[in-house]
């Protein structure tokens, strides 16, 4: 076991607000064959945009975001920082394997979304200690009986299905296991969601000097025992990727939506294979959006037009003030005012930008007001009915 290999994802840089970005690169080297991109419609004359302010004041819904700790006195201003920018937050509660931390979570959840439903929903997950005991399966499903009763809209799973979870033989669990499939085929029954970030950015998998982006390269520096190019035993990027892409087809009545762009964020023809392969398959952009500005922008921008019905806008910003070692309020507000601020102006604009996380500038995607409504508000209502 490697206990506590996921809590890498803590605080990345100055903030402890868990922007719980980075994470996932996977290893081996090689990307698949590329496929041709479809080269959607080019925005041109005519086609109506919105401006930075226009988008900040439009409806939205940034659909995977954490709330881990929130004290009373907090949820006013908190609250209040959603409001300005028009935004309802999809907290989704997370880490099986940790069943305490996840209840404190789900238990805020429950409270937060009556109180706030039109800016709280929220994802639940199921208990992954108990992993093994003979009720396991009985005591999932009632897990997700309950949360549906309490208006969760998915159902999360997390990379530590098929990186971390062993059975007793030592053989990582991977998501495509049969024991998970009454709970998928449970989640479809109920008309839910299954959210699944499952493996990791390719770089994970990479030499530090060949990662392709800051956030990756300095949080694998500083922890190499995270880093999966170094640690052989965890099975590979492209068998978690594999794993996933199973579910979705043993699955096709299964709405999933990937986080991460579905863990396939290094390149936009690999990850539009898997939407034209998956009808049931959509993804969330948390934390990687910086992934794309690494890319060919036009060829983004065409990806991005031509599958703008499965992007869901998300940023995996996290809230833990309240907690001892949450960031403070404060910086907390200051990171969603300036994170929200950063993507507006990416999607919405064509202004030449630079971000921390990559070298050298580039030009935001100047997106057509349709689409930039989708991303941001259509698809997530599409993709978690109820939210
Ligand atoms: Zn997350």
């Amino acid at each position: 076991m490697l206990p506590g290999i996921f809590s890498f994802l803590k605080r990345l840089g100055f903030f402890s607000i868990l922007v719980l970005s980075l994470v996932a690169l996977s290893c081996s080297g090689a990307p698949e064959k590329a496929a041709q991109s479809g080269s959607g419609a080019s925005a041109g004359e005519g086609v109506d945009r919105l401006s930075v302010e226009e988008l900040a004041a439009m409806p939205k819904i940034d659909a995977h975001t954490h709330i881990s700790g929130l004290a009373l006195e907090e949820e006013a201003p908190f609250f209040a920082k959603l409001a300005e920018h028009n935004m309802k937050w999809l907290t989704i509660c997370t880490r099986g394997m940790n069943w305490p931390r996840m209840q404190k979570m789900t238990d805020l959840a429950e409270r937060l979304h009556p109180l706030y439903p039109e800016q709280v929903a929220w994802a639940a997950s199921f208990n992954l200690s108990n992993w093994g005991h003979p009720d396991w399966e009985q005591a999932a499903l009632q897990t997700l009986r309950s949360g549906f009763e309490q208006g969760a809209v998915a159902v999360k799973v997390w990379k530590e299905i098929g990186m971390e979870l062993k059975d007793p033989d030592s053989s990582y669990v991977m998501i495509d296991d049969p024991r998970f499939d009454p709970l998928f085929d449970f989640i479809e029954s109920r008309g839910k969601t299954l959210v699944a970030h499952i493996g990791e950015p390719r770089n994970c998998w990479l030499p530090l000097d060949s990662m392709t982006a800051n956030n990756d390269r300095k949080y694998f520096a500083e922890n190499p025992k995270y880093h999966a190019c170094l640690h052989p035993e965890i099975p590979h990027y492209w068998k978690q990727i594999a794993a996933r892409d199973n579910v979705l087809k043993k699955h096709p009545g299964l709405r999933v939506v990937g986080c991460h762009l579905g863990s396939l964020e290094f390149d936009v023809d690999t990850l539009a294979r898997r939407l034209d392969e998956y009808p049931n398959f959509a993804v969330d952009m948390a934390a990687r959006i910086c992934h794309f500005q690494v890319q060919d922008r036009e060829k983004v921008r065409n990806f991005m037009l031509k599958y703008q019905d499965r992007l869901l806008y998300g940023t995996d910003l996290a809230i833990s003030a309240g907690s001892p070692k949450g960031a403070s309020l404060e910086e907390t507000l200051k990171t969603i005012e300036e994170t929200y601020r950063k993507d507006y102006r990416y999607f919405a604009t064509d202004e030449e930008m630079s971000v921390w996380e990559v070298n050298g500038p580039f030009r935001g995607l100047d997106l057509p007001k349709e689409t930039l409504k989708k991303m941001f508000y259509e698809n997530a209502e599409k993709w978690y009915p109820g939210i």
